[in-house]
């Protein structure tokens, strides 16, 4: 018998105040949605001396900006070679060398601005399970050398020595990478972007955005409405209706997360350095001490809102298979969010109609990239220079057949748990 469900992230935000207020006239842009696409752009834009207005449904960090890992991983799920072959060598060395930076800018924001977010710059392990899963690896890690990056490749032992936990064969670790606090990170961003002078008000959800004249009209449940000469649909995963299209563009899953108790200082040599730890099975799971030495792990969850704490059973045992030392330890943090993911695993960015503008689809790989897209995104919702842009602006189509094609993913991670469970 599980106990009754009680969802809580482990996350906490820091105290200060956010002013929220809302825009009395047109404005150059209204951002919908505040995490850390809509916070990050709406900084940049207000920076560069546009007026804008970020509108959200719920609270900051309410999508997943609020609940993720806090793995700050450079890269995109495909690897340098892929992007070349899918972009062509002038685009797709320009989106390599964009996404080698994202975790240099989450970084390097936190520090230039001062923001009050708990964060280690110590690296990301991938660690390999099987023979194949290390051939995976020694691919990314020759693929990210060539480019320069602070990469290399690890054995067992070196595994061992760095996550305390068993059964890997080797992996790799990016030393570009870190931990943040999501949560802090995000309502941080939401101070800065208001302090640069952009409006927010928040549990308002937007419910039409239409065109009037040479303005967007953006209408939101309160009554409240305004008009703007560009809009940026930051909703990503969270996405549904106010776009034609762009929910049917993206297939989201749940991943969910557990938090240990603080751990007893018997348990220091699990992940002693701090790094952020994602396995190669197919179902991955991730995880990574919190501040207050936790273990915070994560992994795929049903494609439906959990039922019970036994939808979190999965990611127990996985703890307990790496972790068996951690048997009597008590799981305190039970949560989940949802993840967008697209067919060729890349993020996208659309613009259905001149001045409507939308980037997703981060394939669990978000915090760097969102937040490193928001001064590009911003550049181009203020100049409308697509060379400012790191990726090409793409065609926004649904995926052919939808709704059941949220019924084969279920089933593949059903079958994928078959094939981890084996070891193959
Ligand atoms: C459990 C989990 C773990 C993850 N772990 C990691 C990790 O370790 N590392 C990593 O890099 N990435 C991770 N990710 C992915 C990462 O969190 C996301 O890619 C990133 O937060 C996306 O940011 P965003 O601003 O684009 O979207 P979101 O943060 O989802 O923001 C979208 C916002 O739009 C709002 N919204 C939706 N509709 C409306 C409307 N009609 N009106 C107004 N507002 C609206 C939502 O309320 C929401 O706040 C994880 C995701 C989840 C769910």
């Amino acid at each position: 018998m599980h106990p009754p469900i009680s969802v809580s992230s482990v996350w906490r935000r820091p105290v200060s105040p956010i002013l929220c207020r809302f825009a009395d006239g047109d404005v150059d842009l209204v951002v919908i949605g505040a995490g850390y696409q809509g916070l990050s752009t709406a900084l940049h834009a207000a920076r560069a001396g546009l007026t804008v207005q970020v509108i959200e449904a719920g609270d900051i960090g309410g999508g997943a900006s609020g609940v993720n890992g806090g793995q700050v991983i450079p890269g995109l799920k495909q690897d340098p070679e892929t992007l070349i072959v899918e972009f062509g060598l002038e685009a797709g060395e320009r989106l390599i060398e964009f996404s080698a930076g994202t975790a240099d800018v989450v970084f390097d924001l936190i520090a230039r601005e001062g923001l009050d977010v708990e964060h280690m710059r110590c690296g990301w392990i991938q660690a390999a399970h099987t023979d194949m899963a290390m051939e995976a690896v020694v691919q990314r890690n020759r693929q990210w050398r060539v480019q320069g990056a602070d990469v290399a490749l690890l054995n067992g032992a070196d595994v061992a020595l760095l996550t305390g936990a068993e059964g890997y064969r080797g992996g790799f670790i990016d030393r570009r990478a870190g931990v943040v606090n999501p949560l802090a990170l995000v309502h941080e961003l939401a101070r800065v972007a208001t302090e640069a002078g952009a409006g927010l008000v928040l549990h308002d959800p937007v419910t039409a955005v239409r065109r009037e004249g040479s303005f967007w009209r953006v209408d939101a449940r309160s009554g409240r409405s305004l008009r703007a000469r560009k809009v940026l649909v930051a909703t990503n995963a969270h996405s549904q209706g106010l776009v034609p299209n762009l929910a049917e563009s993206l297939v989201w899953l749940h991943s969910f997360q557990i938090a240990t108790e603080p751990l007893p200082a018997e348990f220091d040599f699990i992940l002693p350095s701090g790094q952020a730890v994602s396995d190669s099975r197919r179902i991955l799971v991730y995880y990574r001490r919190s501040p207050d030495g936790r273990l915070v792990l994560g992994g795929r969850g049903p494609m439906r809102a959990p039922r019970s704490a036994g939808d979190w059973a999965p990611l127990e045992q996985a703890l307990h298979r790496l972790f068996p030392m951690l048997g009597k330890v008590r799981i305190e943090h039970r949560w989940f969010g949802r993840v967008a993911m697209t067919q060729d695993y890349l993020p996208h960015i659309h613009e259905p109609a001149p001045g409507l503008v939308m980037a997703a689809g981060c394939q669990g790989r978000g915090i760097g990239l969102m937040v490193a897209l928001g001064k590009p995104l911003a550049q181009y919702l203020a100049g409308g220079n697509p060379d400012a842009l790191p990726l090409p602006i793409s065609p926004l189509r649904a995926i052919p057949l939808h709704r059941f094609r949220r019924l084969g993913v279920a089933a593949h991670i059903a079958w994928y748990r078959l094939l981890d469970g084996l070891g193959r």
